[in-house]
């Protein structure tokens, strides 16, 4: 059996919606209960990102990411390269948490808290402010180039950029002091790398927000592809019900719509105007929705201007759509086998990295021998090995260390320093031997364990296993 060839129309076809040039969206402004959290998360997450840089701890940045010192500052807490597990714990977690999340309430992370979302309402916020709202916005795109379109769009584009520079700038102020930053940018001695990232960060946020917008999400971000494996028919999803929106048609607000055989649709629009990637939600579940709710405020404006009731676009799910149970027995739901499972999981891991973070021991302890002479012979007669003892204090305090070996009698430690201290994140280098009776010797070679402990807090030590070699 031969398949048959696509027609040569059905190719043109395809080319065409492939290469479609992208119709430019002005999403129509909207208020309700779902605006009002986005604005209170855009300012919350932005608060975070521009503040926290600047906050002090002990003298320095509280969050700090110093990549050319190999040192992460979080709080009162430093971690180390030999640390990335906690940052492999930190990334499990988030995982976790973004797939119960999404298995409850669908694309929550993406229409409040995703950086794209909310870079992308900011920058609408600043083009509302200064074009108007999305009828001006699109006269001004259809309209020639003149003295006003110049001014407009200028302004437009040099706030857009500030802001873009300011995200760059505070991004880059994670991974080098900020402070030192703010100076070097007064003074105009900032160094190469750090002119390219605030710059990068800043085209990057300036071209995604302003240009791309909701491109990003439909054909960059992979979360939209694959989110909707996490998915289920419980999961609340802004939702159409066309059980009370069908047939939908335009009427005047007197008409008995019941007696006219109308659902409460309207057909009036207004949630594909205010949607910032241009779809209708009445055509059901898409990929391109990221979930911001901004149709369902819409659609609950239009409700109350006819005297209809609220919810005909609701978080709802889809067995609550096909009749399964009622709006009221979503909250049971919650609890089935997926999410009972990530939050199994979510607090198992969370716990253990909790607890391993809570016991950290803020202590590294390295030994390496002395590989020129396993062991030599003292002018006493005694049995010597000489090693090089590494202490890394990875506390942000200072500490004095005592060290200790056992596994032979009467074994002897001898330091090249009198006193081992060590200041916040410093690491002492310091030759060390073991001095050994050779009658107390069984055999060429014996397991010695080495400790080191903190003298001002017993909770600091560290344990190394080595070999101290006979003659
Ligand atoms: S806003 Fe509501 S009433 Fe208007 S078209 Fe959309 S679903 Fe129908
Ligand atoms: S369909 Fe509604 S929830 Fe989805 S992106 Fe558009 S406005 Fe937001």
């Amino acid at each position: 059996m031969t398949q048959d060839k696509p027609s040569a129309s059905a190719d043109a076809a395809t080319e065409l919606q492939l290469y479609a040039i992208r119709q430019k969206i002005q999403p129509r402004a909207v208020h309700g209960v779902f605006a009002n959290w986005r604005v209170a998360l855009v300012l919350l997450t932005q608060a975070l990102y521009y503040g926290v840089p600047w906050l002090q701890w002990d003298n320095r940045q509280a969050i700090l990411f110093d990549l050319a010192a190999r040192k992460f500052y979080i709080f009162g807490l430093v971690f180390w390269p030999q640390d990335f597990i906690y940052l492999t714990g930190l990334l499990i977690l988030s995982a976790l948490a973004l797939f119960l999340f999404t298995a409850v309430a669908g694309r929550l992370w993406c229409g409040y808290a995703c950086p794209q979302t909310v870079y992308t309402e900011l920058f609408m916020w600043v083009e509302n402010w200064l074009e108007g709202d999305h009828l001006a916005r699109r006269k001004l795109d259809q309209s020639p180039w003149n003295l006003n379109k110049l001014r407009r769009r200028g302004l437009k584009h040099a706030v857009w950029f500030a802001v873009a520079l300011w995200t760059g700038f505070t991004f880059v102020g994670y991974f080098t002091p900020i402070q030192t930053l703010a100076a070097e940018t007064v003074h105009a001695s900032l160094g190469p790398w750090e002119t390219f990232w605030i710059l990068f960060y800043a085209f990057a946020t300036w071209g995604n927000a302003g240009f791309m917008r909701e491109q990003v999400c439909k054909y960059m971000c992979p979360y939209a592809r694959f989110q909707s494996v996490m998915f289920d028919s419980d999961t609340l999803t802004v939702t159409y019900d066309s059980s009370i929106g069908e047939p939908r048609g335009p009427r005047s607000k007197k008409t008995d719509y019941k007696a006219a055989g109308l659902g409460t649709c309207v057909d009036c629009n207004v949630c594909v105007q205010v949607c910032p990637t241009g779809i209708d939600i009445r055509n059901g579940l898409q990929y391109e929705c990221i979930g911001c709710a901004a149709c369902i405020d819409g659609c609950d404006q239009i409700m109350d201007k006819m005297g209809y009731p609220r919810g005909l676009i609701r978080y709802t799910t889809e067995n609550v759509v096909k009749g399964r149970y009622p709006d009221a027995g979503i909250i049971r739901h919650i609890l089935r086998p997926r999410t009972l499972i990530y939050t199994a999981l979510l607090t198992l891991i969370g716990g253990a990295f909790v607890y391993s973070l809570a016991t950290r021991v803020p202590l590294n302890v390295g030994l390496v021998r002395d590989r020129v002479a396993l062991s030599k012979e003292t002018d006493e007669g005694m049995i010597e090995n000489v090693y090089r003892l590494q202490i890394i204090n990875k506390d942000a305090r200072p500490h004095r260390y005592a060290i200790k070996a056992e596994g032979v009698e009467h074994l002897q430690v001898v330091t090249g320093a009198r006193d081992i201290a060590a200041e916040p994140l410093q690491t002492l280098d310091i030759p060390l031997s073991l001095i050994a009776d050779p009658e107390e010797l069984k055999g060429r070679s014996v397991d010695v364990t080495l400790t080191v402990q903190a003298v001002d807090d017993s909770r600091i030590r560290q344990d190394v296993d080595t070999k101290f070699f006979n003659r």
